[in-house]
């Protein structure tokens, strides 16, 4: 598989959903969502217990239909033809249920069946699907004798049994102990390395910034942010803190930024001084150089670095209000 070529001005988008809703009774489980998700992305998506994360992904893929809206995914209409567009998917829902006396190799013999893959391709798409998620030790043994992580990668490997272009992953760490959660991000690099489309929903923040591109930040059934992850993270301009270390002077840095229009929440942090700033690069530039030009002793100036955690955080709370 080769990862696809990208055109770096033009987003390549695979999958495009428009004013799509969903209700359960008086609950708007999907409010009027707009997503693209760019071809070759990761995407997280985030969001409180009962965002609608996972009907959104079932919507997606052609699970469910919608109430109102559209999805197209690779130009087909998901309404229009359901199982084209099912095809083109691998789905790990957030609860799934083996049999427990199958193997393995017979959960996958099954599944390649049903794509309609011949019997010795699919023999040969289970025994490659086994070694990647490292399960060919135990390929053979019940499923009712796996482990729970052993569990999700059969999951994963059932997803990717038709090699779909596009995976999606409902909480698959979710339950798993660190050391599970690893090979499982580490399975998603791989998998994302041979170009696939993918979207993970989970509230492991700090993980999913490990190997995510992309993040949709979910609330109530409605979009509440979606762009790379970099730049969610960074936050608006209006939201950097600096933070700036001086060996000398800082209370000349003090005076003259208490001074400087736009600096706000100027407060001594420690041996620093932190305040926020809707600042350029350019802009931050020249405020060093005054500084410095005025006699203060930098040791340390620069927007501080948030995560993930932090943007979601701060999100949240502006969401509530
Ligand atoms: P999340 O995955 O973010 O936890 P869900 O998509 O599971 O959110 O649920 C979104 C909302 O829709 C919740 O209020 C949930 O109770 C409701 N909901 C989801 N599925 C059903 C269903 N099959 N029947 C009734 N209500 C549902």
């Amino acid at each position: 598989m080769t990862p696809p070529v990208r055109n770096g001005s033009v987003p390549d988008v695979i999958v495009t959903a428009r004013d799509l809703r969903k209700e359960y009774g008086d609950v708007a489980a999907v409010d009027g969502v707009d997503l693209d998700l760019e071809r070759g992305s990761v995407t997280a998506l985030v969001g409180p217990n009962g965002a609608g994360k996972s009907t959104l992904m079932r919507l997606l893929c052609g699970l469910l239909d919608a109430d109102e809206g559209r999805v197209l995914v690779d130009g087909v209409d998901a309404a229009a033809e359901p199982r084209k567009v099912r095809s083109l998917y691998g789905f790990l829902p957030d609860v799934y249920g083996f049999r427990e006396e199958m193997t393995p190799r017979e959960v996958l013999g099954y599944f390649a069946d049903a794509y309609r893959i011949p019997a010795h391709l699919g023999d040969a798409r289970a025994s490659e699907l086994l070694t990647f998620v490292r399960l060919d030790g135990v390929a053979d043994k019940p499923v009712g004798r796996l482990s729970r992580g052993m569990r999700q990668r059969l999951g994963i490997a059932r997803a990717l049994i038709h090699d779909p272009p596009i995976v999606f992953l409902d909480e698959p760490a979710a339950g798993l102990d660190p050391d599970n959660r690893r090979e499982l991000q580490a399975l998603f690099k791989s998998i994302s390395a041979a170009g696939k489309t993918l979207l993970v929903s989970s509230h492991i923040l700090t993980e999913l910034e490990e190997y995510c591109t992309h993040a949709v930040l979910l609330r109530a059934g409605r979009v509440g942010a979606a762009d790379r992850l970099a730049r969610l993270v960074a936050g608006p301009l209006a939201a950097q803190t600096m933070r700036l270390r001086a060996v000398r002077g800082l209370e000349k840095a003090e005076a003259l930024l208490s001074r400087r229009p736009g600096v706000s929440g100027l407060e001594a942090s420690g041996p620093d001084l932190r305040f926020r700033l809707a600042c350029t690069d350019e802009e931050a530039a020249a405020l060093l150089a005054e500084l410095l030009a005025a006699g203060v002793q930098v040791a340390a100036f620069g927007a501080e670095t948030r995560s993930f955690e932090d943007a979601y955080r701060s999100w949240s709370a502006e969401e509530a209000g």
